[in-house]
């Protein structure tokens, strides 16, 4: 893996890529390996001479619209910018800028090296990779270790389980035993068959998330670096960050979402892509890590062993809890208990602040409701719950999708731009590794195709949403955890 800066050289930023009077930069500032044909607004004729709009799978060409037909007007009258069209031929050694080192992001570019294809994975993480599969680790006495977003995953799909199999054999998961099960207000437990294995990162999901790349040759990552800006430019897509030029690309994967996405993709010239994206909804999250120096009063209705996670149900506050120290170094006896809560959706709308700045008063609030929502859901007599000698909350203000596509991931061949993420399948780690995988192999046949009937590799462009259950905690392919998707396509905005 090189871990390295690109190019801080790469000064000259495009002003206006579309319509700039002079869009070729001299070249002693951009030193670019290849030229090719600029990039031009879109025209209902194209370069080629066919009509521009995607004629994919999924298109809908005969959709109506109060804009009127004309896909050219629908796009500029509902997102103020016009579609990039590359009309370069695509080149033998392309290079793919990856924006977002989750999961998704990180499986993306691991499938584009098996293709043979170079890439670039920027991300924003201060302390590592992963995004939602995050772990925290404090320094105390002893260390705190809590997987404090993703808690452990499920498999359903033969190639997901290809890539857990080689993460199993590289020691990076295990399969994780513990007793897991649903917990009803009283402390009434009930145990979940375990009918599809449970995994979890050796030492943490930030462990695997952070590992995943580590043998590759034909990846850079790029972090903590926050991509600001997306520039079509002579053939290419540059990225930069407030301004700072970070590399020029010959396809770009958008790996994240939210409000980042939405302003990153507004004035991409992928309205298309931008469309889909702003449809996205997503929930909020509270998590509660707490630290106790014993073991918690758990009974379990009498079995020998106390339970290490819990689905919790019919309490507002609380909708899962687990224990790290057992889930994640179930040989070592005598660690402090770190317990990681999760609140339910409900409760995290009803609560939501801005999750980079929560409010004391709101932290205090939603820690003391948390705990006293597990004291209730264990049974325990009100105030006599032990008290943690660590906590920390978290807001998780764009934790999981409550609708999607249900389409793998999203390709524009005519701005050669691709979307992936779990929301686009479900919500999930599984969901997200095959859309990340999906749309590499995607933009390896696109490349490969030398761009021969571009518009056919147009993915997801115009599919409508449908709901997606289980925005508590996540789905979970394989049991009968939130799993399956709404049948039925819901209400498509604009
Ligand atoms: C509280 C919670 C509990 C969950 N529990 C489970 C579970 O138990 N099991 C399960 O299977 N799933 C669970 N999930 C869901 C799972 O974590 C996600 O589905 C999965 O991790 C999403 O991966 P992703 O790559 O799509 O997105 P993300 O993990 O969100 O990755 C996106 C990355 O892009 C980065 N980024 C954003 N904007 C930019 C930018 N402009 N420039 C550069 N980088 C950028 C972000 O920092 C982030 O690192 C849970 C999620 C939450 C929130």
């Amino acid at each position: 893996m090189t871990l390295a800066l690109l190019s801080s050289a790469l000064t000259s930023k495009p002003s206006n890529p579309f319509f700039s009077r002079n869009p070729c930069p001299p070249r002693s500032s951009i030193p670019l390996p290849f030229i090719f044909a600029d990039v031009k607004p879109s025209k209902k004729q194209s370069m080629d001479g066919r009509t521009s709009a995607p004629r994919g799978k999924n298109s809908n060409t005969k959709k109506r619209s109060s804009y009127g037909t004309s896909r050219r007007s629908i796009i500029k009258k509902s997102f103020s910018q016009e579609q990039v069209v590359f009309t370069s031929p695509v080149v033998s050694d392309p290079v793919v800028g990856i924006i977002g080192g989750g999961i998704a992001g990180l499986v993306c570019a691991a499938t584009l090296e098996e293709r043979g294809i170079r890439s670039t994975v920027f991300d924003t993480g201060m302390h590592g990779l992963g995004g939602r599969m995050a772990t925290r680790l404090i320094e105390c006495e002893q260390q705190l270790v809590f997987d404090h977003a993703a808690q452990f995953f499920t498999v359903s799909d033969s190639k997901f389980q290809k890539l857990v199999e080689r993460w199993l054999s590289q020691g990076l998961v295990r399969e994780w035993k513990g007793l897991v099960g649903e917990l009803e207000v009283g402390g009434h437990f009930k145990p979940i068959p375990s009918s599809s294995p449970r995994y979890v990162g050796v030492n943490g999901m930030k462990h695997l998330a952070d590992s995943i790349l580590c043998q590759k040759t034909m990846v850079n990552i790029v972090r903590p670096c926050w991509i600001s800006q997306l520039d079509p430019f002579n053939g290419r897509w540059h990225l930069s960050e407030k301004g700072k030029l970070h590399g020029q690309f010959d396809a770009i994967v958008i790996a994240h979402n939210g409000k980042c996405a939405n302003r990153l993709l507004s004035s991409s010239g992928l309205p298309l892509l931008t469309k889909q994206m702003k449809r996205l909804e997503l929930s909020a999250i509270w998590a509660l890590l707490a630290a106790f120096k014993d073991p918690l009063p758990i009974s379990c209705n009498g079995t020998s062993s106390a339970f290490e996670g819990a689905f919790v149900k019919g309490i507002d506050s609380v909708s899962w809890m687990a224990n790290n120290a057992s889930k994640l170094f179930p040989s070592h006896n005598g660690l402090p208990q770190c317990w990681t809560f999760f609140s339910t959706a409900a409760y995290g709308k009803q609560n939501k602040v801005p999750q980079e700045s929560i409010p004391a008063i709101t932290a205090e609030k939603v820690k003391k409701d948390m705990l006293g929502g597990v004291e209730t859901a264990l049974g325990l007599t009100k105030g006599t719950f032990p008290l943690p000698f660590y906590t920390r909350v978290q807001l998780w203000g764009a934790a999981l999708p409550t609708n999607t596509p249900a389409t793998p991931f999203i390709f524009d061949p005519q701005g050669r731009g691709g979307i992936c993420g779990d929301w686009l399948l479900g919500s999930s780690v599984e969901s997200a590794a095959l859309s990340g995988m999906g749309l590499a192999n995607h933009i390896a046949d696109y490349f490969q195709s030398e761009g021969a009937h571009s518009d056919e590799f147009a993915v997801g462009l115009q599919d409508a949403f449908r709901l997606v259950p289980g925005h508590d905690i996540g789905q979970f392919p394989g049991t009968n955890y939130g799993e399956q998707i709404c049948k039925s396509p819901i209400a498509v905005a604009g």
